[in-house]
């Protein structure tokens, strides 16, 4: 596996990549990595020629400096995985080589950079305000910001992300199409723990005793979509409140069945051809995220 810091470096691998007709498999992830991100790498093995890996805490998509500060970090075991799994190219870039003097200014004074937009007007209707949007404002703004400048470095063919982050691939897909990115989006499924809880970077963060009792997230989510045939969806969210909120130490931060292609909150089963149902519960000072879907 090839290590990049440097864009021009990296740029000037890719292009001879390129030149040879080769599929380029891009991997996108903030490192802490865990077999979640390993099966995207598997899946781009099957469908690109060169896989390459990036790895990069993007301070723009955090909302909260704690959140960034705490961000488990541990590129010297990431690079042995990666190697392991057959990744061919890393690209490890420090803050400085994405980001500008003035971008991160902007950041630190709060104040949203459209930039990456190119002048463009991009609408990402209710993508970006529901949701991980509303609980977490700024973050998809990080989010398109640093994936559409990681597209434009790497130009990759193909790039994989995980139905893990649902909100997350619903604004990248819908960023390469307003922004007119030649890329394939492919989503891949979320990796499970044997008992059930979603892979995260942020798991290995809770204690022993929240560990035991993160898996109520998903067996709450696995008995929504038993329950959805037959209990109304205003049942279906009381449910997951009593069951997340009588836990000790966990919080119910939002549960919400939305219609999958617009992310808008349904009433009745009725009103979506395709549904999922989005979670996300704080756990101590650790905060989680998950979904099922409910209807493909
Ligand atoms: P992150 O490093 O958390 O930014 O994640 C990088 C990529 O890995 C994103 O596309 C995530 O959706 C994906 N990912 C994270 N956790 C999982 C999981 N449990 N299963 C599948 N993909 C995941």
């Amino acid at each position: 596996m090839i290590i990049f810091n440097s864009i021009p470096e990296l740029k000037k691998h890719l292009d001879s990549i390129r030149n040879q007709q080769k599929i380029i498999g891009f991997v996108p992830t903030m490192g802490a990595l865990h077999k979640g991100h390993i099966s995207l790498i598997n899946a781009a093995k099957t469908q690109s020629d060169v896989i390459i890996a990036s790895i990069f805490v993007n301070p723009t998509q955090f909302n909260d400096i704690n959140d960034l500060k705490s961000y488990p970090k541990n590129l010297d075991s990431d690079i042995q995985l990666l190697k392991k799994a057959g990744c061919d190219v890393l690209f490890a870039p420090e803050i400085r080589e994405m980001y500008t003097a003035k971008e991160l200014e902007l950041k630190k004074q709060q104040i949203e950079d459209r930039s990456w937009t190119e002048g463009k007007s991009i609408d990402f209707g209710l993508l970006d305000k529901v949701m991980e949007g509303m609980h977490r404002p700024g973050h998809f703004n990080g989010v398109a910001q640093v994936v559409s400048k990681l597209f434009r470095i790497v130009e990759p063919h193909k790039a994989f992300f995980g139905q893990k982050d649902f909100q997350q691939v619903a604004i990248i897909r819908s960023m390469v199409t307003q922004l007119g990115i030649p890329v394939e989006i492919i989503t891949c499924p979320i990796m499970r723990e044997a008992d059930g809880l979603a892979m995260s970077s942020r798991n290995i963060r809770l204690n022993a005793e929240e560990r035991k009792k993160a898996p109520l997230i998903s067996k709450t989510l696995f008995k929504i979509k038993e329950l959805a045939n037959n209990k109304s969806i205003p049942e279906l969210k009381a449910y997951v409140a009593a069951e997340i909120n009588l836990e000790p130490g966990m919080r119910l931060e939002y549960f919400e069945i939305v219609n999958s292609e617009t992310l808008q909150s349904i009433n009745d089963f009725s009103q979506a051809k395709s549904i999922v149902a989005c979670i996300a519960v704080t756990l101590g000072t650790v905060r989680l995220i998950d979904n099922i879907i409910l209807k493909p």
